[in-house]
């Protein structure tokens, strides 16, 4: 069924990926026009840049779950453009013409390490995780530019959490895949050291880590194994939170067994040490757990030595000025979450509003908040009405060319003004041209990169 209020309405969702495209298909699908403005070429997200590329199947499963959503008549795609670099958050609110304005901008910016002074080691040393799994996503491809890593023998990982198990795989992967083939002229693909495990594939070639001369990683985390973010509660009961503890605690040393790697539980960071200018150790106290609060023990220190020290700590969304924040956290409005404090007419979804969250989850909240923004905002005439009056305000007072036209055209029909649809329409025109887009399809195809074969099938 069509909503008569769609044609009302021109939408821009910022971030075209699980969550952006979850919004933008709702949408188009209802009638409703859409501009989805990325700032990449390709509109995936952490599916593109983040998950591991041993995630074959589920990678090419989800970006072609977004391509089918994006690739809609309603819905018009505008890569290339960064909201906060290459248009102020102001003016798409302010003069861009749209009625409501989502945030599906997910989280890009990692959480700073909790030592002091420890951000100058970084790529001097210190790696945190966006940058890291950017860098093992694209490595391979011809014209990659970035930020080029060599995993160390013996680096620290702090995190918990499946990234950072993606993170310790990943880091052993490139050590024991570079030792076999220098040490024992073994060449084997990362497909199949992940899919096997390593200690699987060193027994198939009776050899281990000492014969590699490797040590291995270690991961670092704060709390306990069964606290670990690895199994999600069924509820909040105890009895589901113990159950979800249990499994995860066996997630964690079914991992550390595989990929033979070291656990050090209930230790956070506290101090650095430097030598010559180079990051050499660091510092850690241990913690306790009091009346299921965490309780530091800063007498009790220890220091690890290393050569690279990864953090994995969690990711928030990246600040856009002219949005409030919480610290780093999207101030919003207390009505559950969805509408973003101090605007009538910005939503946030996915990612964008907890730094958290897996894909299911991504495209819920997508999914329940794009309907809450239809029921409660979009199909109301209110809603609409003062959109009307706040832009009228506004071309009024800013440019006083065609706005009689304007005023007329909104006061009769009571619908968004061809001449703010046409502005709209010619401004997204000329960024695509900027950027050499064509169409969707002819869009993806060109910028798909390069993907490597999985050899574990052959
Ligand atoms: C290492 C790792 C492993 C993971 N493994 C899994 C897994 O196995 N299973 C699972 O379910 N989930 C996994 N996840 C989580 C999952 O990838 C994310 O929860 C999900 O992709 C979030 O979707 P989103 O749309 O909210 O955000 P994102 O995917 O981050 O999308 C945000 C989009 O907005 C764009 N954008 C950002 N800022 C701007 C701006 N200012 N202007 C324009 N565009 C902008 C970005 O380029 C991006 O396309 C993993 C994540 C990581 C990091």
């Amino acid at each position: 069924m069509i909503d008569d209020n769609s044609k009302k309405h021109y939408i821009a969702i910022i971030g075209g990926s699980i969550s952006g495209s979850e919004a933008a298909f709702i949408l188009a699908e209802k009638e409703y026009r859409v501009v989805v403005f990325e700032m990449n070429d390709l509109p995936y997200g952490k599916i593109e840049d983040g998950l591991p590329k041993w995630h074959i199947n589920l990678r090419n499963k989800q970006e072609q779950n977004i391509d089918e959503k994006l690739n809609h008549p309603n819905i018009r795609f505008v890569p290339n453009v960064k909201i906060g670099r290459d248009i102020s958050f102001d003016d798409l609110v302010s003069n861009w013409g749209f009625t409501v304005v989502i945030l599906a901008n997910g989280a890009w910016k990692d959480r700073d390490l909790p030592v002091a002074d420890i951000n100058k080691f970084v790529d001097k040393g210190l790696v945190y995780q966006n940058a890291l799994l950017y860098w093992y996503n694209h490595k391979h491809e011809l014209n990659y530019k970035g930020s080029n890593y060599i995993i160390q023998d013996g680096t620290v990982v702090i995190g918990g959490g499946l990234s950072s198990l993606d993170v310790m795989k990943l880091g052993m992967i490139e050590l024991v895949q570079n030792a076999l083939f220098k040490i024992k002229g073994l060449e084997i693909d990362l497909f199949t050291l992940e899919k096997k495990g390593i200690l699987a594939v060193l027994n198939e070639y009776h050899t281990s880590l000492e014969e590699l001369n490797l040590k291995g990683m270690t991961l670092v985390y704060r709390r306990n194994a069964m606290d670990m973010p690895l199994k999600t509660p069924k509820d909040t009961t105890e009895d589901s939170v113990i159950k979800a503890g249990v499994v995860s605690e066996k997630l964690l040393y079914k991992y550390a067994n595989n990929f033979m790697f070291q656990f050090i539980p209930m230790s956070s960071p506290i101090d650095k040490i430097e030598s010559n200018g180079k990051l050499e150790a660091v510092v850690f106290h241990k913690n306790k757990i009091v009346n299921k609060k965490l309780v530091a023990l800063k007498e009790e220190t220890f220091k690890l030595k290393t050569p690279m020290l990864i953090s994995s700590i969690g990711s928030l969304p990246e600040k856009i000025i002219g949005l409030p924040y919480d610290y780093s956290i999207l101030k919003m409005k207390n009505d559950n979450g969805y509408r973003v404090d101090g605007f009538s007419n910005v939503f946030a979804i996915g990612n964008a509003v907890t730094g958290r969250g897996n894909i299911r989850e991504s495209k819920k909240h997508g999914t329940q908040m794009t309907n809450k923004i239809i029921d409660n905002h979009l199909t109301q005439d209110k809603f609409f009405e003062n959109w009307l009056i706040n832009y009228n305000n506004r071309i009024k007072s800013e440019v006083q060319v065609q706005i009689d036209d304007i005023e007329i055209e909104i006061q009769s029909k009571k619908i968004m003004p061809n001449k703010v649809i046409d502005m709209i329409l010619n401004k997204t025109k000329t960024l695509q041209e900027k950027a050499g887009y064509k169409s969707y399809e002819s869009w993806i195809k060109l910028k798909t990169p390069i993907r490597l074969e999985d050899m574990s099938k052959n």
